[in-house]
């Protein structure tokens, strides 16, 4: 490794490799001072060996770092020629060095590859930029903020961010006219980032370039966090999203393959009906996030089954797009005015196809998941993880597969609330949030249920298969720093189980996983417990919430 470093070392993957050989060693100090098995005097020497072996290891460059491991380096030293024990006050000094270490020097030493997640990277320094990751964390996506070029090009390179905020200046070319920063990030990717540009200029020139360089938003600053923010989230969920699901309804095979290509070719999901009257079924089986189709077909026009497909209100907010030959503008009008939301004339240019198509499934989307998602943790509300359940529930019956229910509730949450404040107690229910979705598979689906009470739904999934997965979050969970108030702190939650095999009604189902946790709890809480089946089956006709 070492002669390969001398060899070529590209300024990036130095970088990189700089920045995790500095992560192990304070990992590897921070477990130093927490190791329970030694005495405290050998945990500071030990302690005090690897801090000195950090300072002198040419690793730590000249900045912030550097200072901050060799101040930490003379109070171990001093505390260890002292001789004496430590008072509850040094010791809880030298934890809050380490642990504020961490955190200063993250985005690089909490590295973890985001996985599930949005990703959105800043370039900074950007004032104002620091409480950024809190507002966004509440948004349930992972931030990062990186200090220079080197380690953002070394930590995209695996996985393309789903947006970049950057300085405005970084679009320009160097004054060699050499290619700007933002250029030479983007060559060569298959994907370019989403970039938004931040500026301390708001006039119209600064707001043109930015445009020109490819910018999906503008900010100028002095950056309003709360409205980027929220912009973010709009930007993130749109690049995060799930294939677009387009459902086609065209009698004439030739234009819906047509079509099809052309959307397929975006990566959308496309079910083409060539028969006005078959709509219906892959309609609910579907559940497209658009419907395109024909206005002139036999046996039932556009217009009417538009106005069916209204009728029913699982399908009211439904973009519809009408595909047609017809170019008389009064009469798209009068057909537009029968529940639809846009027109495509034939034949079709594909660009103007996929922008109509996907400008209406981001807005029905976006419409879509300000009623399902709760604003805190962007998991599912209540109400939507109850139609969720009830669907579920029907498909596990029809498939004769497990399902078990899951009901999560944080132990002595009030506690955290008093003793740290309510915006400390959110950014706990965030964690357990982030922990859930990094944790459980994708076909989980995952609820807060309101309060600092979560519920998921494990399909395909046994009570006793659960009830592994659920105890291996709670350790996990339990094992998890929140830091509050610049301490480490550690909570547990209870979990109740049940199994729809046992209440194959949703609501049965609910209250017997809640009677398991009200039992969690009068156990002593931090554990699982699953409902008993009771004797006779509890099963109704079907599953109907
Ligand atoms: P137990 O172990 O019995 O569940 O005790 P607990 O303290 O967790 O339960 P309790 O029901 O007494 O208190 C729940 C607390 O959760 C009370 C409320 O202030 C807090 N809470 C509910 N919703 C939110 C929220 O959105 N944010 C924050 N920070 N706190 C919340
Ligand atoms: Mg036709
Ligand atoms: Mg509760
Ligand atoms: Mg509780």
């Amino acid at each position: 490794m070492a002669t390969l470093l001398q060899a070529a070392p590209s300024p990036a993957l130095a970088t990189a490799l700089t920045r995790t050989t500095i992560e192990d060693a304070l990992w590897s100090m921070i477990s130093t001072w927490l190791d329970e098995s030694r005495d405290e005097r050998t945990c500071l020497r030990v302690l005090h060996q690897k801090c000195l072996a950090l300072c002198t290891s040419g690793l730590l460059g000249k900045d912030l770092a550097k200072q901050q491991v060799e101040s930490l380096e003379l109070r171990l030293r001093e505390l260890l020629l002292r001789g004496q024990r430590l008072n509850l006050q040094e010791h809880m000094g030298v934890s809050d060095i380490l642990l504020g270490l961490r955190h200063d020097l993250s985005p690089a030493l909490a590295w973890e590859e985001p996985q599930g997640l949005p990703w959105v990277c800043f370039l900074g320094p950007v004032e104002g930029l620091e409480s950024i990751p809190d507002h966004a964390l509440a948004s349930g996506y992972r931030i990062d903020i990186f200090p220079d070029e080197a380690s953002l090009v070394a930590r995209t390179a695996r996985r393309t961010p789903d947006l970049l905020c950057l300085d405005l200046s970084h679009a320009f070319p160097g004054p060699d006219g050499s290619a700007s920063f933002l250029s030479r990030l983007q060559a060569g990717r298959s994907h370019p980032i989403p970039v938004a540009f931040l500026s301390d200029r708001a006039d119209l020139d600064a707001r043109l370039a930015a445009l020109r360089a490819g910018g999906v938003a503008f900010f100028p600053s002095p950056i309003n966090v709360r409205a980027l923010t929220e912009k973010l989230e709009h930007l993130v969920r749109r690049a995060h999203q799930e294939p677009f699901r387009i459902l086609i309804v065209e009698d004439e095979p030739i234009s819906a393959a047509f079509c099809s290509r052309i959307l397929e070719a975006q990566g959308m999901e496309v079910v083409t009906v060539t028969d006005p009257l078959k709509a219906m079924q892959p309609l609910v089986e579907l559940r497209p996030d658009l419907v395109l189709m024909d206005l002139h077909m036999p046996g039932c026009s556009g217009e009417e089954l538009a106005s069916v497909i209204r009728q029913e209100d699982a399908f009211v907010g439904l973009p519809i797009v009408y595909l047609s030959a017809e170019r008389n503008r009064e009469h798209q009008l009068a057909a537009l005015n029968l529940g639809a939301e846009d027109f495509v004339t034939k034949p079709v240019s594909p660009s103007h196809l996929v922008s109509i198509v996907t400008t209406r499934v981001l807005r029905g989307r976006q419409l879509r998941s300000l009623m399902e998602r709760d604003r805190l943790t962007g998991l599912l509300n209540y109400a939507s993880l109850k139609e969720h359940l009830r669907r579920e529930i029907g498909r596990a019956e029809r498939s004769h597969a497990p399902l078990t229910y899951a009901m999560i509730d944080l132990d002595h949450f009030k506690q955290v609330n008093d003793a740290h404040g309510h915006p400390a107690g959110d950014s706990v229910l965030v964690n357990l949030a982030r922990l859930l979705q990094r944790r459980l598979r994708r076909t989980d689906i995952i609820g807060r249920y309101g309060g600092e009470e979560f519920a998921v739904i494990l399909p395909e999934t046994s009570l006793e298969e659960a009830r592994g997965v659920m105890e291996d979050l709670r350790q996990s969970f339990q094992d998890l720093p929140h830091l509050l108030d610049g301490e480490a702190v550690h909570l547990t939650f209870s979990c109740g189980l049940a199994a729809a095999e046992d209440f194959s009604h949703p609501m049965m189902l609910i209250r017997a996983a809640d009677a398991a946790l009200y039992e969690a709890k009068g156990a002593g809480r931090n554990r699982v417990v699953c409902h008993r089946a009771p004797a006779t089956p509890v099963r109704l006709a079907s599953a109907q919430g």
